[in-house]
């Protein structure tokens, strides 16, 4: 996916115009007002022991996680399977419970919420999942499918459309999403891939959100039906004012769509700023392999960043120090002792890596490898 075309406005939120300085101590910083702050989010899940053994660790699976999504942004969370990004969605909507941290969304920190006053905030944040075939109940009808949550909700929608029928409102969410009105009459097996997505945005439409997690929404789709749905998400920025955060192991997707990114590894933030910046001069060395990995149209870019080698290690013992010094090819000593402090760079960018420590430049100037070949030889 990344010879798709540059990011079209829309799906950049505003502009660059909105490119803000820095001074937040959060993992991105933004001077408009977000819809959704999350700082610190930690959530680990027990492993069940065996018969007569110890409890094993826990898996770590979102770790001290902070960020912000603006009003009509998109945001990007990108990282390896199993680095906690799809975790970091369930638990700022609570559809699994985070175990500290907060989630701040429209003002109102959720984070503690009784169920009985989190219900009637639900409508405004809506999830589009990865597989839209499971998503979808396979008894029903796109038009029940869809007519669902308005009835469960009828008061939810805030614009024109709450006071009218409720199959006038399918219909309309059903044209919103480009299919035509006698898929309402058809069941989710009868569509294609792309088609059952659309659907799937449309119901997660159909109570006027302001905020979506989009769980690797176009993962299972071709190129270019994954085009079309991008396009079809960035007119919903523009058309809606909705904001995103868009979870992806795909660098191009991300790039194409979010304005601002963090890219994540084993359950934490590692670097983020605005797309093009990370991703065209990427300072951390995980990032700078996950572009190594990702394919690009351009043969002269190829071979530019150093390729990552190994798996990620298990969540539930991660390395000491930094997490990422066993496969990091610029790892050196204090990488083994001392997980790297989290910090700002400026131009909204932020990186943890021993190597922007001005503090650490000598000791961070002997890879561990290259110590090692010295040893050898
Ligand atoms: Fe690599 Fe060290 Fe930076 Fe971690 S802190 S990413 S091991 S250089």
């Amino acid at each position: 996916m990344s010879n798709l075309a540059p990011p079209v406005q829309s799906a950049q939120g505003a502009s660059d115009a909105g490119r803000e300085p820095t001074g937040s101590s959060d993992q991105t910083s933004s001077s408009a007002q977000p819809v959704l702050v999350v700082k610190d989010l930690v959530k680990h899940f027990a492993v069940r022991s065996g018969a007569f053994g110890a409890a094993p660790p826990p898996v770590r699976a979102v770790d001290g996680v902070s960020f912000e999504v603006r009003r009509g942004e998109a945001f990007g969370l990108v990282g390896e399977s199993g680095c906690g990004k799809s975790t970091v969605g369930r638990a700022i909507l609570r559809l699994i419970e985070p175990d500290s941290g907060s989630v701040r969304f429209e003002g109102t920190d959720i984070t503690d919420l009784p169920l009985k006053e989190l219900i009637p905030m639900r409508p405004r944040m809506q999830i589009v999942f990865q597989d839209p075939y499971a998503s979808l109940n396979p008894k029903q009808k796109i038009g029940a499918l869809l007519a669902e949550p308005l009835k469960a909700h009828p008061h939810a929608a805030v614009n024109v459309n709450a006071s009218a029928p409720i199959a006038e409102r399918v219909a309309a969410l059903i044209k919103e999403v480009g299919l035509p009105a006698e898929a309402l009459d058809r069941y989710p097996h009868e569509f294609s891939g792309g088609q059952r997505q659309r659907i799937a945005i449309a119901r997660a439409l159909a109570l006027e959100p302001s905020f979506i997690v989009a769980d690797e929404p176009v993962s299972a789709l071709d190129v270019s039906i994954q085009a079309q749905i991008l396009q079809l998400l960035a007119g919903l920025i523009d058309r809606r004012g909705l904001s995103f955060l868009f979870i992806s192991h795909d660098l191009g997707v991300v790039r194409y769509f979010c304005r601002r990114v963090a890219v994540m590894y084993l359950g934490r933030i590692v670097e983020s700023g605005f797309a093009d910046d990370v991703f065209d001069a990427p300072l951390h060395p995980y990032t700078r392999a996950l572009r190594a990995a990702s394919p690009v149209p351009d043969p002269t870019q190829r071979g530019v960043f150093e390729r990552l080698e190994g798996e990620i290690p298990s969540a539930a013992a991660p390395p000491p120090g930094c997490h990422f010094h066993p496969r990091c090819p610029k790892a050196a000593a204090p990488c083994q002792v001392e997980y790297p402090q989290w910090r700002e760079l400026g131009n909204g960018r932020g990186v943890a890596c021993h190597l922007h420590d001005p503090s650490k430049a000598q000791a961070m100037s002997v890879p561990l490898r290259r110590s090692a070949q010295a040893a050898v030889s």
